[in-house]
Order: structure tokens, then C-alpha cells, then sequence
């Protein structure tokens, strides 16, 4: 056989690296707001997720989409989807360490740290393969919701909360764990939920026949879903398992499912419901609250996510560049690759201290912090992921641009955080109704800001602007995406300059809030340590 070539200068896989412990910013967020026996309650899942094999699950449950099976052979409904092994591999995982519903009842308990646990272990795991986090999400937010009827938590919880999957659709009471949906958007309005159609009829024995459609519903095998229907005192919120108590199948048929840009590993649906069957959750007409307290989770998760996604693209930019060389010499040495992987740095630590301070908030119980901070990081986080991963794609060059490296998954998947859960502008209009609802949200808000206030100069100046646009009542719609945008990057600020190293604080003061940068990323000013702040991002694989 002849030789062509030997393959010189191609980086080594990343394999064998722990993306919780290894993640120096992750890992003080962690001791921060829980303590060290809580970090290394999660060192089994952080070595799992470093590993080839969980690597492996992540490609092929991407490669591999989920199929709908509509009808069995003989032409009766079915209204199944199938999944890929290493999807449920993915899936029992998650669950199995506690990244669903378990929290709820660690800290029902008396755990103190249950939620900053769980949220430390989503943003590594999730980075192993983002489309599962979604089920594993809104099983996460279904508990808070469906408290607000205690016949229906006292008959799921238990399930929702537990650590045992069992894929399939069997009777609910049977299984070690439950995973839960959500289904609120609808063909003519998904942010506009007050315009949903599907109708709401009491039956005698006191359940709902439901009557309509929903135009996505993901993860449509979960056990059971919140859904949004009319009654005649207005949009209401009711519980519909796909199995019934009596073990029949509920009436939930699966349409089509979408071809989507990403998020490929999970099946999102397209649902009609006919005379199905479904339980009243809260008060009727009070539709909207009752699901508000799943949503405001689900945009915690959001923000978690993308910070997982921006930390996941960090991880190999940073990987790529100490092994590949150009021009004679290594990238990671060459000055302005140096401010590439800073700037991602820095953007990747603000993104996790701020999702893992939210997390602290649900075990504190900080409900007018968690409602006005979590929809400001939801808007900002989730907003910066695309650019954050295209950038990094680029560290890798042509290999970024190639399927094999990673990069592209996380890029399809990077916008849909932003997306789902509250668009851009819905979820920045929502922060001013947060502020507007409640002095006492952006009081607590401000108090936290207000603890970093005059450790450097443009945070405080940062801080002075902020008060200016919202003390400023005019045309406040219009500015709606500043207003989130600046009161974001506020608190993420307050964050770093406390309790991240100075060289992270100083650029993201002078880039950030300073004003002093590009309208790219890598264009950090001169003088700022670069190389100690993308060091500081490297994980030496196992
Ligand atoms: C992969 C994926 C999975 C999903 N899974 C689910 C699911 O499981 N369950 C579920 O219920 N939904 C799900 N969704 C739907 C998603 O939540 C909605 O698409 C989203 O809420 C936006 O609703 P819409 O598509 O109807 O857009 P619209 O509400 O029509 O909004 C379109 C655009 O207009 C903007 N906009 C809306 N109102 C205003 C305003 N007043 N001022 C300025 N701008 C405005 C929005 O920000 C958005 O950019 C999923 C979506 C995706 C992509």
C-alpha cells in the first residue's frame, strides 16, 4: 500500500474530561451557592459526561431521529414515536441522577442545595446532547404547576419526582418515574396564548373532554402534559396523561412531526385532541398563572441550557486551539486568537455564574428575585448562544464547519432557547410587566446589583444608565430589548466583579459595560490578561 501523507497537526479528541468539576467557573458557582459535598455529589454524572461513550449516545441519538408511528399494521391508532437506544440511554441518565423532577422533593425534604445540585449537573450534562434536556426540563417544571391542584400532585409527584425512566405508554402508577410535556402553542398564537381555540367541556364525573389541536408539542411520548383550553371563564390549564388511570390509551393524536433545524434527537409534535380526557389544574379561566409557574422554570432551564451550549463550544475552541498550530506557532499563542477564546470565556462565565444564581433563588425561595432576574437572563443568555457558537465554530476552522466536530450540532440548537419559551421580544415585553407587577421583584433585583456597587467604575456608570432608561416612561415597549439587555448584563456584572477572578471582571467591565469593544466578538481592548482568562477555561481531557 503506498503512502500518501501522515496526518500531522490535528488536535487529539477531547475525551476523559469532567465538564462540571474540570469547569473551573461552573465548579466555584457550585461551592458559591451550595458547598463542596454538593459538587462532588455530581462527579460520577461529570465523568460520564466526559466520556466516549456518552459522546457516542449524543451523535447517534442526533443521527438517528425519532420516527412517528401513527397506526399499527392492522390500521388502528397508535399516535407513537420511536427513539433511537441511545436516546433513552441519554434519557435514564439524566433522570437517574436527579436532573428531572427529583429537586422538589430533596428540597420538600429539607435538602438544602437541591436546586443548584440539579441545575450544576444540567448545565454539564446537557452538553453532552441538548435535545433530551427538553423533557428532562419540563418534567423538571411540571411539579411547582401541578401543586396547584393537591389530588393531581398527590398522584403524579411521586413519579415526576422520581429517578427511574420507563420509556412507553403504560399505566403511569406502574412506573419508577414520570416525564411530563407541555402544550400551549397553538396554529394562530403561541405567545399569544389568550387566542388558543382547543375547548374545554365537564363531564359529569368530573374530568374535561378536550377538543382541539396544539401546533407544537414536544417530547410527545412523555407520560403526561399541561395544556391550555378554553372554558367559558377563559383559557384554562388541565392535566392530560396519555394513559388513563384505568390503563386505556387517552385520545392524542400525533399528526406530523417537525422537521426542525436542530434539536434533532427529540420529536416535537403536532397534536389533535378529541374528546380527550383531561383534569382541571388550579382554578378555571386561571389558566395562565397555573402554567406561569412551570414557564418561569422552563426559562431558568433556558438559560441553563444555552449557558451548557456556550460552555460546550467554549470547551473545544479552547481545546482546538492549544493543539493546532498555523504560521509557526500554536493558535492559543497568537495574540488575537488569544482574544477570541477570552471573549468567549468571559461570555461563557457571566452566562453560568447568572443561571446558577437563579437556581440559588428557587432553593431560597427568592420568587420576586427569580420572576424579574430569570426573564432578564432568559432574554440576554439565551440571545448571545448563536453568536457564541458561530464564533467558536470558527476557532476550528473548516474542521468547526464538518459535522464530526460537534460544532454544527450545537450551532442548529444554539437559537431555539431564545425561541421557545417566550421569543426575544415576548420575553423582554415581559420583563417590564415583571417590573410593573411588582416593586418588589425589581427591588430585589436591584439589591443584588447594588452589591457590587462601587468596585469599578463602569459598573457603577452601567448601573446609572439602567436607572435612566427605567426611571424614562417613554415609548418603554420600544426599548423593551435595552431595558432586559442592560439589567442582564447588570447582574452578571454584580456576579463577576464579586466572585470571579479580576481579569474575568475587568474585561467584561471594559467590553461588556465599558463600551470598550467590537460589535464582534475578539475584540476585547489591549491590557487585560487574555491568556489567564481563557486558561482558566481549559479542561485537560482524562
Ligand atoms: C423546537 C421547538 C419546540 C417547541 N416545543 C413546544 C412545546 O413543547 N409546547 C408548546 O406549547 N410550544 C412549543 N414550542 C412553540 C414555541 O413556544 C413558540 O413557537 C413560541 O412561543 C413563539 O410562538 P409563535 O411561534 O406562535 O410565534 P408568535 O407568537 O407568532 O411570535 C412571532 C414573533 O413575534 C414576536 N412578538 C410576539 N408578540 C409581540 C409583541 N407584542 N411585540 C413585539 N413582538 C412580538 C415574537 O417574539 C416572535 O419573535 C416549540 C417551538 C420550537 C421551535
Amino acid at each position: 500500500m503506498s503512502t500518501t501523507h501522515e496526518v500531522t497537526n490535528q488536535v487529539p479528541p477531547l475525551i476523559g474530561h469532567d465538564p462540571i468539576a474540570g469547569d473551573a467557573a461552573l465548579a466555584d458557582a457550585c461551592r458559591r451557592h451550595a458547598d463542596a459535598a454538593t459538587l462532588a455529589s455530581l462527579a460520577e454524572l461529570g465523568a460520564l459526561a466526559g466520556s466516549e461513550q456518552a459522546q457516542e449516545w449524543g451523535r447517534l441519538a442526533n443521527e438517528n431521529p425519532p420516527k412517528l408511528r401513527t397506526h399499527d399494521r392492522y390500521g388502528n391508532r397508535v399516535d407513537e414515536v420511536e427513539f433511537h437506544p441511545a436516546w433513552h440511554e441519554l434519557m435514564a441518565t439524566a433522570v437517574g441522577h436527579g436532573l428531572a423532577g427529583a429537586p422538589w422533593a430533596e428540597q420538600s425534604a429539607g435538602a438544602p442545595h437541591a436546586h443548584v445540585r440539579r441545575a450544576v449537573g444540567y448545565v454539564g450534562w446537557s452538553q453532552v446532547e441538548m435535545g433530551h434536556g427538553c423533557p428532562v426540563t419540563m418534567t423538571y417544571a411540571a411539579v411547582p404547576a401541578l401543586r396547584a391542584t393537591q389530588e393531581l400532585a398527590a398522584r403524579y409527584e411521586p413519579g415526576l419526582t422520581g429517578r427511574g425512566y420507563r420509556f412507553g405508554l403504560t399505566d403511569p402508577a406502574a412506573k419508577p418515574g414520570l416525564i411530563a410535556g407541555m402544550g400551549m402553542t397553538e396554529k394562530q398564537g403561541g405567545s399569544d396564548v389568550r387566542a388558543n381555540t382547543t375547548r374545554a367541556v365537564p363531564r359529569p364525573d368530573g374530568t374535561y373532554a378536550l377538543t382541539g389541536h396544539k401546533w407544537f408539542t414536544s417530547a410527545p411520548m412523555s407520560d403526561l402534559f399541561l395544556v391550555l383550553a378554553q372554558l367559558p371563564e377563559g383559557v384554562s390549564c388541565f392535566l392530560v396523561p396519555r394513559v388513563l388511570p384505568d390503563g386505556s390509551r387517552n385520545v392524542f393524536r400525533l399528526q406530523r412531526l417537525k422537521d426542525k433545524l436542530g434539536d434533532r434527537s427529540n420529536a416535537s409534535s403536532e397534536v389533535e385532541f378529541d374528546g380527550t380526557t383531561a383534569w382541571l389544574v388550579g382554578v378555571p379561566g386561571r389558566g395562565v398563572p397555573a402554567i406561569i409557574e412551570m414557564v418561569n422554570v422552563t426559562r431558568l432551564d433556558c438559560v441553563l441550557g444555552s449557558a451548557g451550549t456556550i460552555r460546550a463550544a467554549l470547551t473545544q475552541a479552547v481545546h482546538h486551539a492549544r493543539h493546532r498550530q498555523a504560521f509557526g506557532a500554536l493558535l492559543a499563542d497568537q495574540p488575537l486568537m488569544q482574544n477570541v477564546l477570552a471573549d468567549l470565556a468571559v461570555e461563557s462565565e457571566a452566562a453560568t455564574a447568572l443561571g446558577i444564581r437563579l437556581a440559588a433563588a428557587l432553593d431560597a425561595g427568592e420568587t420576586e428575585f427569580l420572576r424579574l432576574a430569570g426573564a432578564a437572563a432568559k432574554f440576554w443568555v439565551c440571545k448571545r448562544t448563536p453568536a457564541v457558537v458561530a464564533e467558536a465554530m470558527e476557532v476550528l476552522g473548516g474542521n468547526g464547519y464538518v459535522e464530526e466536530s460537534g460544532l454544527p450540532r450545537l450551532y442548529r440548537q444554539a437559537p431555539l432557547n431564545s425561541i421557545w419559551e417566550g421569543s426575544g421580544n415576548v420575553i423582554a415585553l415581559d420583563v417590564l410587566r415583571a417590573m410593573g407587577r411588582s416593586s418588589e421583584s425589581l427591588a430585589a433585583v436591584a439589591a443584588e446589583i447594588d452589591l457590587a456597587g462601587g468596585l469599578d467604575a463602569r459598573f457603577d456608570d452601567a448601573v446609572k444608565r439602567l436607572h435612566a432608561e427605567l426611571g424614562d416612561p417613554a415609548e418603554l415597549p420600544l426599548r423593551a430589548r435595552r431595558v432586559a439587555g442592560l439589567l442582564a448584563l447588570c447582574l452578571q456584572g454584580s456576579l463577576l466583579l464579586r466572585h470571579a477572578p479580576a481579569a474575568v471582571a475587568d474585561a467584561f467591565c471594559a467590553s461588556r459595560l465599558g463600551g470598550d469593544w467590537g460589535a464582534v466578538l475578539g475584540s476585547l481592548p489591549a491590557g487585560l490578561g487574555v491568556r489567564s482568562i481563557f486558561e482558566r477555561a481549559v479542561v485537560e481531557p482524562g
